[in-house]
């Protein structure tokens, strides 16, 4: 596809979720919402507010034509490295015993199945920013002092040229929402996938789905070795840290109340443990190549979410500052969802505070 074209199915993609949201959530607050594609060059998207939390809300999502190109041609050299197998030893030593794919589709669906990762890519960035929206995360990080505006911008580390100095409570309430921005993402785009397939088309679509969300969290970590972390700092958690909380939740949503059977697929949750990771494997060693990293990052493959040292403390952190801004939240969001809110299970908490 060229350049034009991406950025028309972005657009496509764009409006019919914004129209739908303008028909439906934001009609009802008689509000707006709208998309604001910007030219600077880099892999960047954002959430602006142009209201107050008392008034109808006037919503902007931004994001760069960049972000649009880059992803689609992340997915392209992707499939293309997964077809032509250049690590598939790598795989049979980390993944021994499980028939990893290999290939993304058949080559006449090359361009159909990109397109589709391409959609759900941009599906989840899209909620994402529609996440701090909805909750007003930028009105509460104003509270906490976390900016002086509203506004909340994510991009790939190597594009950040601000990367800021937020240190203690506002990096924490900063943390914990961008948290909460993915959980509403991920759970949203969970939702819309079960609601239009089903059977092969939904396992598809599923698998699809997951290698994408890797692709997009190692665009934002870059080549860089992951920095051991026990308290939030800067405005962002670590992508690595990021992708480690929602594969988790993949597949329990998936795996529990029959949810796949129900649509005819006989995905296991073993099923899903397996694609979830091989997908974060696959890219992340599809990232150095691409990267052309002469060498291996520090930590630089998916572990377990509280596998790294520090981790405990640093979750513990997170949860206690969402259940501080949290009433607050309840006060000001837009949407009152509470599948899509982020939520600790009381076995999760007794983990988080043994030995503490
Ligand atoms: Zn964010």
């Amino acid at each position: 596809m060229e350049d034009t074209e991406i950025i028309e199915l972005a657009s496509d993609v764009f409006s019919k979720i914004t129209d739908d949201l303008n028909d439906g959530l934001y009609k009802e607050l008689k509000g707006n919402i709208s998309i604001r594609w910007g030219t600077k060059r880099c892999f960047s998207a954002y959430a602006a507010v142009g209201s107050s939390v008392e008034d109808p809300p006037k919503h902007y999502i931004g994001l760069t034509y960049d972000t649009a190109i880059m992803l689609y041609r992340d997915i392209e050299d992707y499939y293309g490295y997964i077809e032509y197998g250049a690590d598939n030893d790598k795989f049979d030593i980390m993944l021994k015993g499980y028939d990893y794919p290999k290939e993304l589709s058949p080559e006449p669906q090359k361009e159909y199945c990109c397109k589709n990762m391409f959609i759900s890519g941009l599906t989840w960035i899209f909620f994402h920013e529609l996440g701090h929206l909805v909750q007003e995360h930028g009105y509460i990080r104003t509270l906490y002092e976390c900016s002086e505006s509203t506004d909340i911008v994510d991009c790939a580390s190597n594009d950040n040229e601000n990367s800021n100095n937020l240190k203690g409570k506002a990096s924490a309430i900063s943390h914990a929402t961008e948290i909460a921005a993915d959980y509403y993402a991920i759970m949203s785009v969970l939702n819309a996938l079960i609601r239009h397939f089903e059977s092969d088309e939904l396992e598809s679509e599923i698998k699809s789905f997951i290698a994408v969300l890797a692709l997009v969290f190692y665009r934002f970590h870059g080549v860089n070795s992951y920095v051991r972390t026990e308290v939030p700092e800067g405005s962002h958690p670590q992508p690595l840290i990021r992708l480690e909380n929602t594969m988790p939740l993949i597949v329990e949503f998936y795996s529990n109340f029959g949810i796949l059977e129900d649509k005819g697929s006989n995905m296991s949750r073993l099923d899903l443990i397996n694609i979830t990771s091989w997908s974060s494997f696959s890219v992340g060693l599809f990232w150095l190549r691409k990267s052309r990293s002469s060498g291996l990052p520090e930590d630089f493959f998916l572990l377990g979410s509280l596998q790294r040292p520090g981790m405990k403390n640093y979750h513990r952190v997170i949860m206690d500052t969402w259940d501080e801004i949290k009433p607050k939240i309840d006060q000001v969001k837009r949407l009152d969802e509470p599948l899509s809110e982020l939520k600790f299970t009381d076995q999760y908490r007794k983990i988080l505070h043994k030995d503490c």
